[in-house]
């Protein structure tokens, strides 16, 4: 049986209850969770557990079989236990994940720019992208429009289609589509009147939540590859 991912309906979700189903090394897998346990470029996410009176830090998150690896007491398969993500932490990370579908469909929609990573960190992102003509006068154009996206404020919102719907529409796949063979629904987030892709993370739901993008770092790494960093304030 797999974990109840609760962040994919409620992506604002702070504390949850929820049950052990086992215990790995030092770490335990719950019935549901709150907990994000990385993945596409968006770290796990930290926070603690409660129960019995007792407290253990969820330090990191093992993604394959969503372990909450665990610094205290480790409770025993059956226990209930109250789950606190940290918040202030994971805002931060929706922000700079919400930005990065920002700055990805300017660049991608106005400059024919493709994204071919990312990495998220809190009010922070780096970018990886290809493009023979990318210089620094160019991401700091990306950057600008970008920033008259936010100021639409433009709702965001995510929800499901079919893998038969989803596969029409090859816009969606950003990434590569044999990820998603599996699914019979695929998640979609959607800046609404703006830009749509396939993506497992949490999101701000306003565009106005993720602040002003300010370039802070261009680099060159190769002909066609550049990099570039992001922070929001
Ligand atoms: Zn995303």
């Amino acid at each position: 049986m797999s974990t109840e991912l609760l962040y994919l309906d409620d992506s604002y979700l702070k504390e949850f209850d929820a049950r052990v189903v086992d215990v790995v090394d030092n770490g335990v897998i719950l019935d549901r969770t709150a907990f994000y346990p990385g993945g596409g470029g968006q770290p796990p996410d930290t926070g603690k557990l409660i129960f019995d009176g007792k407290e253990s830090r969820v330090v990191e998150m093992r993604r394959e079989g969503v372990v909450h690896l665990l610094d205290g007491p480790l409770p025993e398969i059956g226990t209930e236990v109250h789950g606190i993500i940290d918040w202030e932490r994971r805002h931060r990370i929706m922000r700079a994940h919400t930005a990065v579908h920002v700055v990805s469909g300017v660049a991608y929609q106005k400059f024919g720019v493709i994204i071919t990573g990312n990495q998220l960190y809190e009010a922070r992102a780096r970018l990886d992208l290809s493009f023979e003509n990318m210089n620094r006068e160019l991401a700091e154009r990306i950057i600008e429009e970008s920033n008259s996206v936010i100021k639409r404020d433009l709702p965001v919102r995510w929800y499901y289609i079919s893998r038969e719907e989803f596969l029409k529409r090859p816009e969606l796949m950003r990434v590569n589509p044999r990820l998603y063979e599996k699914y019979e629904r695929i998640r979609v987030v959607e800046i609404v009147g703006f830009d749509i892709q396939a993506d497992g993370g949490t999101h701000v739901k306003h565009l106005a939540e993720i602040g002003e993008i300010k370039l802070e770092k261009y680099e060159s790494k190769g002909r066609k590859n550049k990099r570039i960093y992001i922070t929001l304030s």
